[in-house]
């Protein structure tokens, strides 16, 4: 596949079944692996969704230059933007955050200024205010009041997760994959096998399509599937107009309730939220094609999102101890409230048994989803794994 610049390896993330954890109560998890995108997690998209619009409207010119309070991913992002439009960066990190992000920050060329990890998101957010004020031509993305953060995972990462989980509940990779997972094949007879699977779950889905209508680019239930069958994956094009090239398929908006499937495509959406954009853009994208569909926060315990005491927690990029103006707390129909030690040891199974390198946060994600997976069944649970392990191995939580 051939792109022409990295900026356009933004979207389009795969999206994973999670085959080898036990999971309870014939439920079914899964994934959407942000950390595909170019620099390595979710904020890439909220980066250029912001910063493309500003351009477009002329807000931004050669001597601009972009302040940001972040926990270290949307400061990634915008790092990695800003590169591609050749514009200055300052990233205001607290420093009880990654070093191993603040360093790859500084590697995409931008400036990173720390403020003490006793004052939390907020201090970061006040010295920026302070860098704004003070800095001629200085633009901020306001992700935690921008509504273009939610909108771009409205226009973007919900509508890849719900293409993708189209016509899934009708296949079962488990009654494929249990002999494979359980015989310790050879890799040359796991590649026949993967290659024989996707054969069939290409059969599957393309009767599938045929039954609904669809068209191949609708859904890409595996990377081997997608291939085979000769879905698009990454779009192509010129560099400005991103978004707009982007290749979804046409979605059907199922306004009036009889025009519904009799059960939707999958039953909840699991999340945490930082600024809430990722959580809040999906949820209600998900919500508006099909109100079965709950939207589950995963809050750190010690947050103020989904409730409970205010504390501290230590899992980078969710929970705050205040709410965003980018959180819309009424999309919420459950909230898990997760621990630090919950969300290392989800983040060692991911590793350790399902092969996923994931964050933190998504750590606690894996174990939002099996709290949920405790309490209802046969069910398919979608989740967000919103970054990768490598920049937390200073941490030493594996
Ligand atoms: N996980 C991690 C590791 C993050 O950095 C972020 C961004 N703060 C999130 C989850 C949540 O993203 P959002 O800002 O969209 O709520």
């Amino acid at each position: 596949m051939l792109f022409h610049s990295s900026l356009e390896l933004i979207g389009n993330t795969p999206l994973v079944e999670l085959s080898r954890i036990k999971i309870p109560n014939n439920n079914r998890i899964f994934a959407k692996l942000e950390s595909y995108n170019p620099a390595g997690g979710v904020k890439d998209r909220t980066a250029l969704h912001i910063l493309q619009k500003a351009q477009k409207q002329g807000k931004l010119q050669k001597d601009s230059v972009v302040i940001e309070a972040t926990a270290g991913n949307t400061g990634l992002g915008i790092a990695f933007v800003c590169l591609h439009f050749n514009i200055k960066a300052i990233l205001v990190v607290p420093d009880k955050f990654s070093i191993e992000k603040q360093i790859l920050i500084r590697s995409l060329g931008a400036e990173v200024i720390n403020t003490p990890k006793e004052l939390g998101m907020q201090g970061a957010i006040d010295k920026a205010k302070e860098l704004l004020d003070s800095t001629p031509h200085s633009f901020s993305l306001c992700q935690f009041e921008n509504p273009l953060n939610p909108e771009a995972h409205y226009l973007t990462t919900a509508k890849e997760i719900y293409a993708d989980m189209r016509g899934v509940r009708d296949t079962n990779i488990r009654d494929f994959l249990g002999d494979l997972s359980t015989t310790h094949a050879t890799s040359n007879d796991k590649k026949s096998s993967q290659i024989d699977l996707a054969d069939e779950f290409c059969d599957d889905f393309k009767g599938y399509q045929a039954k609904n209508n669809l068209s191949n680019t609708d859904s890409s239930n595996s990377k081997i599937v997608s291939e085979k069958c000769g879905s698009s994956g990454k779009s192509q094009g010129s560099l400005l107009d991103i978004n707009d090239r982007r290749d979804f398929s046409p979605l059907p908006h199922f306004s009036p309730q009889a025009e519904l499937p009799k059960t939707p495509i999958f039953d909840y959406f699991v999340a945490g939220a930082g600024s809430g954009g990722s959580f809040s853009g999906i949820a209600k994208y998900l919500k508006e094609q099909d109100s079965r569909i709950q939207a589950v926060l995963c809050d750190p315990i010690g947050s103020v999102i989904g409730g409970g005491e205010k504390g501290c927690a230590n899992i980078e990029g969710i929970g705050n101890n205040f709410i965003p103006k980018t959180m819309d707390t009424s999309l919420i129909d459950m909230v898990q409230k997760i621990s630090d030690e919950q969300a290392y040891q989800g983040l060692r199974i991911l590793a350790k048994e399902e092969g996923i390198l994931s964050g933190i946060s998504s750590g606690a994600c894996l174990q939002a989803c099996l709290k949920l997976a405790e309490q209802v069944e046969n069910s398919l649970i979608v989740t967000l794994f919103a970054d990768d392990l490598s920049r937390y191995l200073s941490k030493r939580i594996v």
